[in-house]
């Protein structure tokens, strides 16, 4: 089922995974790329709260 070779995912230079590294931090701490999106700007958080309260104009 896997369509992803696992030699692809090896070949992997140090200098992508520490990008992928930051670029999971910065998931982690819901800076970018969360599941929730807020609706004005389109900045992704983590929780849905955060997305929300972000443009808000009355919080
Ligand atoms: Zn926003």
């Amino acid at each position: 089922m896997a369509s992803v070779k696992e030699e692809d995912i090896l070949v992997r230079d140090e200098s992508f995974v520490k990008y992928e590294r930051l670029l999971t931090k910065a998931e982690t701490e819901g800076r970018i790329d969360g599941p929730n999106k807020c609706l004005v700007c389109g900045m992704r958080y983590s929780t849905k709260g955060d997305a929300d309260t972000c443009c808000k104009i009355n919080p």
